[in-house]
């Protein structure tokens, strides 16, 4: 076997290995608790709401299991068999070209999406309708996917054709240009999406007046400037109640979900604004857009070196090349240390969600906050009973009983 392609087989493996083990840890913590309701909760989670928790836990972890292995499945037939009958198939009828290019892409993205593409209805209208999280009817389930595919291929589409003209046209610094594109679309990615995409899934009305008093109230006290407030009709979709700002300076928006303004107090959803102003205050947003620009500088400077390799794709055992396929794998060997960086970005998502809470806290009190992540953790049938590994490395938000506890700690130090 050629000797790139086993050593990333190999660590494919590795941490596909990691992942089940992991699972397995998770899934033997939260049986072992789920009799009975961890004390710091025992007043505010009932045992029916922590064994529905605990049920559904487990039923994504069994999903996980099977979606993992299908998508190992896929990756491996692609590498071992895929990439290199595609490139044969257009190379036979095609001279090469960005069109041949782009086709041999188009036609591998095609098959990975359609490849993924019953998992994700099964875990949707299967395992969320089962727990009551799903409210989208299989036909909307239909027009989203078509449109969110729709949408990537016109704004990818454009992308790969310009990296593709670059990798000719420049070949040194290609990635140089690719970078800059890139940033750029990272930057007024946000005001596209609000203005121009978010509208096409939901619908974004004025705050109710009961809410827009406390909330502007709150913005007034912590010296914050907003471009609106604004609350959507996530209900559409799931039951699932959530917050977010988006945008930079004055023009950036908060976005209530309809599922959080019906389901909790308002103290809890002033709670709720006021960690994610917490968020804005400490920059979080902002740090985190230059992290990923950072990133991106290095992941791109990597592949530009081994797309330009000539040991790359004979080192996949590819008998039928095209630049296509070395953007490709040069994107796949660049990327095999993902899994690192996850585990590193997580820590620090962790760490700002702590900062956010404790700024809530300084802000509307301790009681809201631990009360809307009680409810929250309840709604979303969270488990409160995690494993420690599995938690760190998948965890961007520390788990619900980890953050009432530093809650409590710190409001006691206070
Ligand atoms: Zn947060």
């Amino acid at each position: 076997m050629p000797i790139l392609l086993f050593a990333i087989l190999a660590w494919i493996l590795l941490w596909h290995g990691i992942e089940l083990w992991l699972g397995r840890r998770q899934a033997a913590s939260i049986r072992s608790h789920r009799e009975r309701v961890p004390a710091a909760f025992a007043d505010s989670v009932t045992l029916d709401d922590h064994a529905r928790a605990a049920a559904y836990g487990l039923a994504r972890l069994r999903f996980g299991k099977v979606s993992g292995l299908i998508d190992l499945v896929v990756l491996v037939v692609g590498l071992v068999w895929g990439l290199d009958v595609v490139s044969r198939l257009f190379g036979a009828w095609m001279s090469p070209g960005i069109l041949r290019s782009l086709l041999i892409l188009a036609v591998l993205w095609v098959a990975a999406t359609l490849a993924g593409l019953p998992l994700r209805a099964w875990r949707e209208l299967v395992l969320e309708q089962r727990f009551g999280f799903n409210r989208r009817a299989p036909s909307l389930f239909v027009r989203d996917t078509l449109i969110a595919t729709l949408l990537t291929a016109a704004i990818g589409g454009p992308i790969v054709v310009g990296i593709l003209w670059a990798m000719r046209a420049l070949p040194g610094p290609w990635w140089l240009g690719a970078w800059a594109v890139l940033t750029l679309a990272m930057l007024v990615a946000p005001t596209i999406y609000v203005r121009l995409v978010a509208p096409l899934f939901n619908r974004f009305t004025p705050l109710r007046a009961e809410m827009a008093a406390p909330v502007e109230a709150l913005l007034a006290r912590t010296g914050f400037r907003s471009g609106g407030l604004f609350e959507m009709d996530a209900s559409k979709r799931s039951s699932r109640g959530n917050a977010f700002f988006i945008g930079f300076g004055p023009t950036k928006r908060i976005v209530l979900f309809d599922t959080l303004l019906d389901n909790h107090p308002p103290p809890e959803i002033e709670a709720v604004v006021a960690h994610e102003l917490g968020h804005f205050k400490y920059r979080h947003t902002l740090t985190g857009m230059l992290r990923g620009i950072v990133g991106l500088f290095f992941m791109l400077a990597a592949i530009g070196w081994l797309a330009r390799q000539s040991w790359l794709l004979p080192g996949f055992g590819i008998r039928h090349p095209d630049p296509a396929l070395g953007l490709l794998l040069a994107g796949l060997v660049a990327g095999s240390l993902s899994p690192l960086l996850e585990l590193a970005g997580n820590a620090i998502s962790r760490r700002h969600e702590f900062q956010a809470d404790a700024f809530a806290r300084t802000t509307v009190g301790v009681a809201p906050m631990v009360a809307a992540l009680t409810r929250l953790a309840r709604d979303n049938a969270s488990t409160l009973t995690p494993d420690r590994l599995f938690s760190l490395v998948h965890d961007t938000h520390p788990p619900v009983p980890v953050r009432v506890a530093r809650l409590l700690a710190d409001a006691g130090r206070a």
